[in-house]
């Protein structure tokens, strides 16, 4: 079996799958250094191969008509120096023969603390097929004609039209239909059904954030919430103190809350709010917090928040050192992957096989994050920790209380990837767990 019927089976989006069907790639810009990192697919949607390409934006602008690039230009640096988070374009890339293949750029722009623009991240997508296809839907549907009598042909859309309006400033009637339903097909990597067998055996969720980092809900509501859901348990995870855009807690207010947690616990019995952290992972793959104070807590969460488009074989390296630290108990969301919403990212690249033979040795749970942006690890990785031999943690990452029910997310991609039940720690009593943590 070839790589690519391997993702195609595993129903997993990889760069080949993903062309053939959409004609998407990412891209990855750091302003300091000006390099735009494209990946293959994002190559090919701009005409280009891994060959042909040096690393610079103008190779990639040359591909544009002239007045084409100044428009883009004009865009990117509006959003850069306008402070904006994101920008869309839309764009089309001239062909040596026939129609130009429509492009669709959808970007966001990391800035550091003091809002300068240090990177801009984003995936491009060839939507010719879709352009043509929706003006003709759309056509279709006026003139009460069907498909198959030609009119997806007669509708080709009218290029030069088209870049009028855009150079107008308006955007074209159907470029706003494609950005619905670019929304929607991102949205539409998450099953649709599915998990309600695993998730009626879960009695807890090992990742929920508070309002004492950058959740929007105490801790009593988000624990009266998790009692109310059936669990039996929930562990609190508020992040660390490098994550200080998530007002990451120091140890001193990692200390405090243990306390308040304990104060909390004697209301709540039998429900049971375990002591947690969501770790940053460093560079070097050490955890951000004090030692004592990670062995104090019922569970620790490790992940990686910063530096996520490092080497594969640096990143390899943080994470192997992190998951064999026998203060970690789950890895979460690993690839760091964003696949919904205005913030896409692509995912960090690592061994993966090594990193969850490493967790499957050194019995840390790989995370199934169920946020709908998240929903990491891709099923392709998923697959290959289910080989491995690793435990799950099916998890919400929840930082409201409604969030808490986004389990049957991750619980449809556990089943789907035939993740064994008995290796979800979440089926485990708040004793057996903590006992697990500990060992
Ligand atoms: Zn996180
Ligand atoms: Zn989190």
């Amino acid at each position: 079996m070839t790589d690519d019927d391997r993702l195609t089976r595993s129903g997993e989006i990889g760069p080949a799958e993903r062309l053939a069907m959409n004609r998407t790639g990412s891209f990855d810009w750091d302003l300091d250094t000006g390099t735009i990192d494209v990946d293959e697919s994002g190559l090919l949607v701009f005409g280009l191969t891994q060959d042909a390409y040096d690393g610079s934006p103008a190779t990639l602008v040359a591909r544009l008509a002239p007045e084409e690039r100044t428009r883009l230009k004009g865009i990117v640096r509006e959003a850069v120096k306008g402070g904006s988070v994101s920008y869309n374009a839309h764009f089309p890339i001239p062909q040596a023969e026939g129609a130009p293949h429509w492009t669709h750029v959808q970007a966001r722009i990391l800035r550091k603390p003091d809002g300068r623009a240090q990177r801009i991240v984003g995936v491009v997508r060839d939507t010719t097929a879709e352009v043509s296809h929706t003006a003709a839907c759309r056509r279709a549907r006026r003139t009460g004609a069907t498909e198959g009598t030609g009119v997806r042909e007669r509708d080709r859309p009218k290029t030069a039209a088209v870049v009028r309006e855009a150079l107008d400033g308006r955007v074209p009637e159907y470029l706003a239909v494609l950005e619905a339903e670019l929304e929607e097909s991102l949205r539409s990597d998450g099953p649709a059904s599915g998990g309600e067998a695993l998730r009626a055996a879960l009695r807890g969720d090992c990742h929920l954030h508070s309002d004492w980092s950058d959740g929007g809900a105490t801790i009593e509501d988000m624990g009266r919430t998790a009692a109310a859901l059936g669990h039996d348990w929930a562990v609190l995870t508020d992040h660390s103190p490098r994550l200080t855009v998530a007002r990451g807690l120091s140890a001193e207010r990692l200390r405090e809350q243990l306390d308040v947690v304990a104060r909390l616990n004697e209301e709540w019995a039998p429900f049971r709010m375990l002591t947690g952290i969501e770790c940053d992972i460093l560079d070097d793959g050490s955890l951000d917090q004090e030692p004592e104070l990670l062995d104090r807590l019922d569970l620790v969460v490790g992940s990686v928040h910063s530096k996520l488009r490092m080497d594969a074989k640096a990143m390899t390296r943080r994470l192997e050192r992190a998951v064999r630290n026998p203060l970690m108990d789950v890895l979460g969301h690993c690839t760091g992957r964003l696949v919904a919403g205005g913030r896409l990212r692509p995912e960090s690249e690592f061994d993966a096989e090594r990193v969850f033979a490493a967790c499957a040795e050194s019995d840390t749970a790989v995370e199934i994050n169920s946020r709908p942006e998240r929903l990491d690890p891709p099923r392709r990785l998923l697959r290959l920790a289910v080989a491995a031999g690793a435990y799950f943690a099916v998890d919400t990452d929840a930082h409201a209380p409604g969030q808490l029910e986004w389990q049957i997310l991750g619980c449809a991609r556990a089943e789907e990837c035939e993740v064994p039940e008995e290796r979800v720690i979440n089926t485990w009593s708040a004793d057996r767990l903590s006992r697990w943590t500990r060992s």
